[in-house]
C-alpha cells in the first residue's frame, strides 16, 4: 500500500512538472498574453502502475491473488496560434483494480 502512495505522489509530482514547463516563457511572449488555445490532442492512457496481493479463503486455507492497479490518464494537448506554443494537461480519470474487491 505504501508503494502505491509513493507512486501515486511521484505520479502527480511528474504532471504537476509538465504543466509548468509547458507554461509559455515570459520572454517570448508580447505584451499581448491572450491565448487562443485549441485543442489539437485528446486521448486516455492505461497505465499499469502496481500489483497488490487480496487474501481469500479457499476450502479454509487462506491464499493470496494478485490484483493489478491502472490509472486511466487523460491527456490534452492544446496549441496556440498566436504564439506558437503547446500546453499539456493531464488528469487522472479513475483507479482500476483488475480484480473485484473492496
Ligand atoms: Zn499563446
Ligand atoms: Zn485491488
Amino acid at each position: 500500500m505504501l508503494r502505491f502512495l509513493i507512486l501515486t505522489l511521484v505520479l502527480l509530482f511528474s504532471i504537476n512538472h509538465i504543466e509548468t514547463s509547458a507554461e509559455p516563457l515570459e520572454l517570448d511572449t508580447p505584451k499581448n498574453t491572450i491565448h487562443e488555445w485549441k485543442e489539437i490532442e485528446n486521448h486516455v492512457e492505461k497505465i499499469h502502475v502496481d500489483t497488490h496481493y487480496i487474501e481469500y479463503r479457499r476450502n479454509f486455507i487462506k491464499e493470496t491473488r494478485p490484483c493489478k492497479i491502472y490509472h486511466h490518464i487523460r491527456t490534452i494537448v492544446y496549441y496556440c496560434e498566436i504564439h506558437g506554443h503547446t500546453k499539456v494537461e493531464t488528469v487522472l480519470e479513475k483507479i482500476e483494480h483488475s480484480e473485484d474487491h473492496s
